[in-house]
């Protein structure tokens, strides 16, 4: 088919479909890619560095450093096919516009993303490709069960996890195991291209000194045990893989079915958040609990500032804080306890610290972001009690009694450590009394 080039220009072009890459860098068991390589034409795979994101992140965003290592990864095993994906830089409509100049392109292939703005990013391409008469196909490949696949029976959303996990286990069970997706048979159906792959620095990026650790299942033998003691190192890493889709959900589920049950309901948490913020977008930016509307939060930024820096003078909170601001990482038990400090203790909005996890967590995502936040602070769908108010000091002794997590963050600890900046029974009792007085009745 001849299509116009340049307005005027008239070529003949080699009829192809794209594969997009978004958050699911991995060609094995990638659903949108199985069937975008059963499809009639070659495919081109396509990522974009999406500008309205960087634009917002410093230039050597360790996040960025992952995907360009895992583009890169990629780009060498499509080699292997005489193939190589094409990378571009640039708000995504505009990009695809040039693709429609640049291509004779006959549809495009991804995977769903259930976040506000992607879906909003989404349904805008959708609709430029559609005028252009290209077929556009969307999958399921983030999660095992997507949407309004889970819901009561009255088919409103689950807003309280037991019961959603219930269900999807049930479901799960029914189906027997998540299906998985081998495209190795179709593997010749990549476009047979060598597109340059770029320099980080062309994409306006450094390589950060901070890297996402490999993930490690071997770590979770006794993860019912030993997954709340952050000096044991017990969890698998996996949060980061989870986020960029370096690897599969629907592998992860299966195996954890087999092998280890409380693992697999962490994983089902990470889709009960995924489907709160798909059911309810408004949870990022307000309180899921609207009754907690009128909380007085004080929001003092000295306070913050200690919070964000690690010097509270509480050593759980302070040694996690450490290891977010060096590392890109912080266990879950420290994240609740930092959490649950910053909110009740020094009565900042969690929203504060949701904004700061985003741009400090490798794993950052903002289902899982939100919805553990608002965990915290008491203000979400399956929250905390307010008045339940995690003493950081008890924590400590009960989640690392031989301070062996404090002093690796902490190095100074034993030499005279910092005061607590506010006192525990007095910040406790201030913060229920805000929580108290705040909620409409
Ligand atoms: P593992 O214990 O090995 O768990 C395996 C996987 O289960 C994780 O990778 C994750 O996908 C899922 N998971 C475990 N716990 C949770 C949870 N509470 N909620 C949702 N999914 C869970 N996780 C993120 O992936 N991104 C975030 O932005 C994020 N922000 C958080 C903010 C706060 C305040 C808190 C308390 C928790 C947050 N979590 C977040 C959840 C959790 O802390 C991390 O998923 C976990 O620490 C990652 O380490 P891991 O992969 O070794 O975990």
């Amino acid at each position: 088919m001849a299509k116009k080039q340049n307005g005027t220009q008239q070529m003949t072009k080699q009829k192809v479909s794209f594969f997009w890459f978004r958050r699911d860098l991995r060609l094995e068991d990638n659903n949108g890619l199985f069937h975008a390589l059963q499809s009639e034409f070659p495919i081109i795979p396509l990522f974009i560095f999406d500008e309205d994101i960087l634009d917002n992140l410093p230039k050597n965003d360790a996040r960025v450093t992952f995907i360009y290592d895992s583009l890169q990864k990629i780009n060498s095993e499509l080699n292997a096919f005489q193939s190589s994906i094409l990378i571009k830089k640039g708000k995504t409509k505009e990009v695809w516009k040039s693709l429609l100049e640049e291509f004779d392109i006959q549809s495009v292939f991804f995977n769903k993303d259930y976040e506000p703005f992607a879906i909003k990013r989404d349904n805008a391409i959708s609709a430029v490709l559609k005028e252009n008469n290209i077929e556009c196909f969307s999958f399921k490949d983030h999660v095992i069960f997507e949407e309004k696949e889970i819901t009561k029976a009255d088919g409103l959303p689950y807003t309280v996890y037991t019961p959603y996990k219930n269900k999807w286990l049930e479901k799960y069970h029914f189906l027997g195991s998540a299906l998985e997706y081998d495209s190795k048979p179709y593997q010749s159906n990549f476009a047979k291209n060598q597109f340059p792959f770029p320099d980080l620095s062309v994409i306006g990026f450094e390589k950060s000194t901070i890297k996402v650790q490999p993930h490690n299942l071997t770590k979770i033998g006794n993860y019912k045990e030993t997954r709340d003691f952050p000096a044991l190192d017990s969890t698998s890493y996996l949060s980061p893989h989870l986020r960029f889709g370096t690897v599969s959900i629907r592998k992860l589920v299966n195996w954890a079915n087999r092998k280890n049950q409380t693992f697999l309901s962490e994983l089902i948490w990470r889709e009960f958040f995924i489907q709160i913020l798909f059911s309810f977008p408004n949870c990022v930016n307000h309180n899921f609990k609207s009754a907690y509307d009128g909380i007085q939060w004080r929001n003092n930024e000295d306070d913050f500032k200690r919070w964000c820096s690690g010097t509270t003078g509480y050593p759980m909170v302070d040694a996690g804080m450490r290891q977010l601001n060096e590392t890109g990482y912080m266990h879950n038990r420290v994240r609740m306890v930092v959490a649950s400090f910053l909110c009740k203790h020094l009565l900042i909005n969690w929203q504060w610290g949701e904004a700061y996890f985003a741009e400090k967590l490798l794993d950052f995502e903002l289902a899982s972001n939100v919805g553990n936040w608002q965990w915290a602070a008491g203000t979400g769908c399956d929250a905390a009690p307010y008045f339940r108010v995690f003493n950081p000091e008890i924590q400590q002794k009960k989640f690392d009694e031989k301070g062996e997590y404090i002093r690796k963050w902490i190095p100074e600890f034993d030499f005279g450590y910092n005061e607590p900046m506010v006192d525990h029974a007095f910040a406790r009792d201030r913060a229920i009394a805000a929580y108290k007085d705040g909620i409409i009745k």
